[in-house]
């Protein structure tokens, strides 16, 4: 059982993870507070917009009527007998012969039906009845913004899942979310293990490495919607591994550990899946970097064992965990976007699992071509910063060469970011 392992296909481990997958919890924060958020129900229009009818300019407001057979050298007089700015309640009509000065977005008086710009006016101060001269013919509802023309009280504005941005920001401002139904952040323990691996403030000693995975993992998991908590590094030791994970479960709702899930002989997570009695999900899969990636349930919880490679825990990252942070915070959409694009280079090594190459993807010329980030090797860290796609390669066959077409999966960061 150590050494052989039954590979199964990337969507087939991915509909696994997601056929387990729960929403987090909700919560009502302050509307101000919820950018980024996604939210936990939909959202319905609680009034018209507008809520009254108004006028789109500043103008008079008039009866339509009265204009008849105005014209510029002909213009019709009007007796002006108020002003309404914005935000006043008119206290008049308008009657048969009268008119009232308005401004943009102020409420139209009962009686009017039309608004006239006041280019298309002139006041006569000097007389004593206060008129003013409409040069044009107007017609009933010109230059009208109509109760309800924008929305209609009741209507479907927002889906549930849908991340609030500027847009969402505005709608749930103009309709009174003053706080807002939310999905609860999910909080993602991380855990590196490997008896090499030193902190980033710790200098450098010989045979050791300082832990990149949990700060990349930690990023990747907050771009993902996600509350990281780092929980350092461990040596390869099962027994500590066991206890670790288990007083991390206790507060966080996945695990995530990077390193030792391969056959090596200090590979220490599949000792800790035993000892845990784990539900397996999948220990190997059909992919390269990362075959050895798993993922279990313990419980009603998930741990997943990303590969230490520093490329293949980024592509576990980004193919397993992403989806499942996605769908339980209501996401419609879990997996990273497909494109189509040509391949900027040959890539012939043939491989009887489908890869999935850290790229970088451009427009040239009107084309999408992608081209990997540099050597395909799954311990590289230095070139993560630039892949702002995978690249997928499909198993068996010859590879493919230079130009032809190849799906990728895009990324939220990388090249052409800043
Ligand atoms: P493992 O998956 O434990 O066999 O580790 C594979 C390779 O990744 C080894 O060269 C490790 O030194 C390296 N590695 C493991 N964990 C980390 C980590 N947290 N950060 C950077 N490199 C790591
Ligand atoms: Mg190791």
């Amino acid at each position: 059982m150590r050494f052989y392992r039954e590979p199964i296909q990337v969507a087939d481990a991915q509909e696994k993870i997601l056929s387990y997958a729960e929403k987090t919890k909700t919560e009502t924060i302050p509307l101000i507070d919820s950018e980024g958020r996604r939210l936990a129900q939909d959202i319905y229009a609680t009034c018209d917009v507008p809520h009254f009818t108004k006028s789109p300019y500043d103008g008079f407001a008039v009866r339509a009527e009265d204009t008849n057979g105005a014209a510029v050298q002909s213009p019709v007089q009007l007796e002006i007998i108020g002003t309404i700015a914005c935000g006043d309640e008119p206290a008049f009509s308008i009657g048969q012969g009268q008119a009232a000065r308005i401004m943009t977005g102020a409420a139209l008086p009962e009686g009017a039906d039309c608004v006239i710009m006041f280019e298309m006016t002139s006041e006569n101060e000097a007389k004593a009845e206060h008129t003013v001269g409409i040069k044009k013919e107007m017609a009933p509802g010109e230059n009208v913004i109509l109760q309800g023309e924008e929305t209609k009280e009741g209507a479907f504005l927002i889906q549930e899942g849908k991340r609030i941005g500027p847009g969402e920001m505005a709608i749930l401002a103009t309709f009174g979310y003053a706080s807002v139904p939310v999905y609860r952040l999910p909080r993602i323990g991380i855990l590196a293990t490997g008896s090499e691996l030193l902190s980033p403030e710790e200098p450098l000693r010989y045979g050791k490495i300082r832990n990149s995975n949990s700060y990349m993992t930690a990023s990747q998991v907050r771009q993902a919607g996600g509350i990281p908590v780092l929980y350092g590094n461990l040596e390869d030791n099962a027994e500590r591994a066991v206890e670790k994970v288990l007083s991390i479960l206790r507060d966080v709702d996945i695990v995530i550990t990077s390193g030792g899930v391969s056959v090596g002989d200090f590979d220490i997570m599949v000792e800790v899946f035993k000892r845990l009695e784990v539900d397996l999900l999948f220990n190997k899969l059909s992919m390269r970097p990362g075959s050895v990636t798993s993922a279990a349930r313990y419980y009603n919880q998930f741990i997943f064992g990303l590969s230490g490679n520093p490329g293949a825990c980024f592509v576990g990252f980004e193919l397993f965990v992403r989806p499942l942070l996605h769908a339980m915070q209501g996401k419609q959409n879990v997996r990273l976007p497909e494109m189509e694009a040509a391949i900027g280079v040959d890539m012939k090594k043939p491989s009887s699992f489908a890869r999935y190459i850290r790229g970088v993807w451009k427009q040239e010329k009107g084309r999408i071509v992608a081209y990997p980030v540099g050597p395909d090797k799954s311990g590289v860290v230095t070139n993560i910063a630039d892949a702002n796609c995978l690249i997928c390669v499909p198993a068996g066959g010859r590879g493919i060469s230079q130009g032809e077409p190849v799906t990728i999966l895009t990324l939220p960061y990388g090249a052409g970011g800043e």
